[in-house]
Parts: structure tokens; C-alpha cells; sequence
């Protein structure tokens, strides 16, 4: 097992991509974005290994976020066979080949929830430049929740988690049990997890039981895509749950003295955010919570053309 990590342009400073070899050749988990760095990280740790993309016959990828799915096409293109979660490779489908319904519904909902107009079109800019980060996807084998992957002769099976997006994987090893977590589970961060207006209803709660779910299995190391590798899966859930109930507990404070639009909320409870890129998801994170608290009965939505959110 080697750890390859591959050089981001944002405020998480690298991707991690899993390089595996099993009895019977190489497999690769997640693939970095699509920059110069980029491809020269990927291809140096390849090297190190003694390989290039073509000896690495699977790649599987975790979500369709482009630090990860970025360079599936360089592995494609080689003659890997990329693997994503049937839906996740749809929506993945979907979104990079440039539709752009989905980001004008997107800048129109930053709108209503009271995103100002000179950061929507940061976060709207930032979009638009995503799209060159991920080079045009190839072929994708999809695969169905719980569906083996073969890793050169190791079997691993995929394991819908959503919340992070709806459709993220990950990777579990029973054998050696390793859990491949993608952006489900990382060690010093909590994952984005966003209300959007094409996802699901209630994002943070399904994060909060898929991540749950996967505690309860026998895992003993866990490689994120971000940060180091570690092995106390449940102690980290842990914290993760804590956290968000923390979260949950502000949002409700921050609604004391009345009604708030999403954005009201988001700037008591965060600092002060580099630009429309991070504004975005610090945005739809707060929205995620605001949902679940309203699926609670603790709060409620008041409709106008600019939301605002009400304590019940
Ligand atoms: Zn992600
Ligand atoms: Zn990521």
C-alpha cells in the first residue's frame, strides 16, 4: 500500500491517492485533480513504485468531486478500468459535462438564501473554473452499493456513505480490514456535507447515520483522502457526531433574537472565509443543518423571495 499525495490548489493542501498491489497487479483509489502538479505527483508516485498508469488495471473512484475524479481520465485513457458507484458515476456524468442548468439553479438558490451578489458570483466563478480541473471522464464500470471490486486478486466491496454527496463510496477490505474512506471520514477535518437544490432532502442526517453505520464494522486502519492514516475508526466517529450536534445546538442560539436568512447564520457561526469557493460551502453546510433541525420540528422555513429561518 502505497499513499501518493497529490498537490491541491485550495485551502486542503493535498489529495491523498491510494496506490494497492495485490497478488495479481495494481490498483488505485481516488486520482487527484487535473493540474501540471498534479499529473507529475501522480506519475513520480507511480514511478516510485515502478509502475506507470498503465500497469494499474482498476481505479476506483470514491465521489465525482474533482480532487478526485479529476485525473480518471489519465488512468482511463492508460487502460484502467475506472469503477464509481453506479449513481455517483451518473450524477459524476452529469455535472462535468458542463450542465448548465445545474449551476444556475445552484447561483439562484446561493440567492435566495441570502448569499450578497459579489460573493455568489465568486462562488459561481469558482464553479466555472472547476471545470477545468477534471479532464473529460473515460469509460466508468458502475458498481451497485455493496458490489465486490477486485484490487489485483484482494477483494474489497463498495459501501454507498452518503452525506459528503449522495453517492460517495468508499472502499472496505474485510481481509486486511482496511477501510478506503475517501471524504466520508477524515482525520482532522469534518467533511462538507451541503443541502443543494438538485441533492437529497436531508443530507447531514443521512451523513450522521451512514457514518454511524460504518463504525459499527470491524475496521482496523482507515486511509482518508485527506491527512495520514489512522486506525481508531470509532473514536473519530465520535468526535464527528459531537461536533455536529455542537453545530446543530448553535444554529438554534443563533436563531434566538428571531428569524435569519441561512447566510445571517453562517457568518456568527464562521470566521472570516477566503472567498466564494469556501463562502459556497460554508453556505449549504449551515443549510444542511437547518434542515435537519427543521425534520426535528425545531425549526421552520419562512417562504419569500430571501428565506429566512424561524425557532419553533
Ligand atoms: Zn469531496
Ligand atoms: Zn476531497
Amino acid at each position: 500500500m502505497r499513499l501518493i499525495e497529490i498537490p491541491l490548489n485550495m485551502a486542503l493542501r493535498s489529495v491523498n491517492a491510494y496506490l494497492v498491489e495485490g497478488d495479481r497487479g495494481w490498483s488505485l483509489v481516488d486520482s487527484g485533480i487535473h493540474t501540471d502538479e498534479a499529473v507529475k505527483a501522480l506519475s513520480d508516485g507511480l514511478a516510485t513504485a515502478g509502475i506507470s498508469a498503465k500497469d494499474v488495471q482498476r481505479t476506483f473512484i470514491t465521489h465525482y468531486h474533482p480532487d478526485h475524479i479529476g485525473l480518471a481520465g489519465m488512468m482511463g485513457d492508460a487502460g484502467s478500468e475506472v469503477v464509481m458507484h453506479r449513481p455517483e458515476a451518473r450524477y459524476a456524468r452529469r455535472v462535468w459535462s458542463g450542465d448548465r442548468t445545474l449551476r444556475e439553479q445552484f447561483v439562484a438558490y446561493l440567492d435566495t438564501h441570502g448569499l450578497p451578489a459579489d460573493i455568489r458570483s465568486g462562488a459561481e466563478q469558482a464553479w466555472i473554473l472547476g471545470m477545468k480541473t477534471v479532464l473529460p471522464l473515460p469509460p466508468i464500470t458502475e458498481v451497485e452499493d455493496g458490489g465486490p471490486v477486485t484490487f489485483g486478486g484482494r477483494a474489497t466491496r463498495a459501501v454507498w456513505t452518503p452525506g459528503h454527496t449522495d453517492h460517495h463510496a468508499v472502499l472496505v477490505e474485510d481481509g486486511e480490514r482496511l477501510l478506503f474512506s475517501g471524504d466520508h471520514v477524515l482525520p482532522r477535518i469534518t467533511s462538507n456535507v451541503g443541502l443543494y437544490p438538485h441533492g437529497h432532502d436531508n443530507p447531514l442526517g443521512e451523513y450522521l447515520d451512514s457514518v454511524g453505520r460504518l463504525a459499527a464494522l470491524p475496521i482496523g486502519r482507515v486511509l482518508p483522502a485527506h491527512g495520514q492514516p489512522f486506525d481508531d475508526l470509532r473514536g473519530r466517529v465520535e468526535q464527528i457526531l459531537e461536533h455536529h450536534a455542537a453545530r446543530l445546538e448553535e444554529c438554534l442560539t443563533s436563531l434566538e433574537k428571531g428569524p435569519r436568512t441561512a447566510y445571517e447564520v453562517r457568518l456568527r457561526l464562521f470566521g472570516t472565509l477566503r472567498g466564494g469557493h469556501e463562502e459556497r460551502f460554508a453556505l449549504v453546510e449551515i443549510l444542511a443543518h437547518l434542515r435537519l433541525l427543521e425534520r426535528r420540528g425545531r425549526v421552520r422555513a419562512l417562504p419569500g423571495s430571501t428565506v429566512r429561518w424561524e425557532r419553533i
